[in-house]
């Protein structure tokens, strides 16, 4: 049975509704950016969160960030996706929930991104809060309260 299914939206927490660090494609702080493409590209995610050696959230990157930053004046300047890393391109200015945040403020963190990050109160990652998972909590909420 799903963790949510009998709980009111106000019952419910950000981390019953994440999926959990071990399910979420990463990418490492350090790993060349031809590294982070192909984990984008392979995985069909448009961004990915990125973690320290130690596993802490350090930020996000996406397809178009690496695209932008090897596009040259005519060309793609692939030759750039092994010489520069990951810290170097990322999105640091990130939203973060903690799993024991509520449904409302998942919502409100959710709006301006497809997928907002999830870490414990040292930084940790715990994983991730989709807007899929959020939309999918509403539909259920909206077609079993009596209107
Ligand atoms: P979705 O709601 O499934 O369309 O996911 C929205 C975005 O969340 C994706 O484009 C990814 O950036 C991120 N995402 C969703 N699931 C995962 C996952 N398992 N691993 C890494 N990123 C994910």
């Amino acid at each position: 049975m799903s963790l949510t299914q009998d709980k009111k939206l106000t019952d419910i927490k950000v981390g019953d509704l994440m999926i959990s660090s071990e399910k979420v494609a990463h990418v490492q702080v350090n790993n060349p950016l031809e590294h982070a493409l192909l984990v984008l590209v392979k995985s069909g995610y448009s961004a990915v969160p990125v973690l320290d050696a130690s596993y802490k959230l350090v930020g996000v990157v996406g397809k178009t960030i690496i695209l932008n930053q090897i596009l040259g004046l005519e060309r793609f300047e692939i030759e750039k996706l092994s010489d520069m890393r990951v810290h170097e391109v990322m999105n640091t200015e990130i939203p973060c929930l903690s799993g024991e945040d509520s449904f409302m403020k998942g919502l409100n963190a959710i709006i301006n991104h497809p997928f907002v990050c999830v870490a414990d109160k040292e930084g940790y990652f715990d994983g991730i809060l989709t807007r899929r998972a959020i939309l999918k909590q509403l539909k259920r909420d909206i077609y079993t309260t009596d209107l």
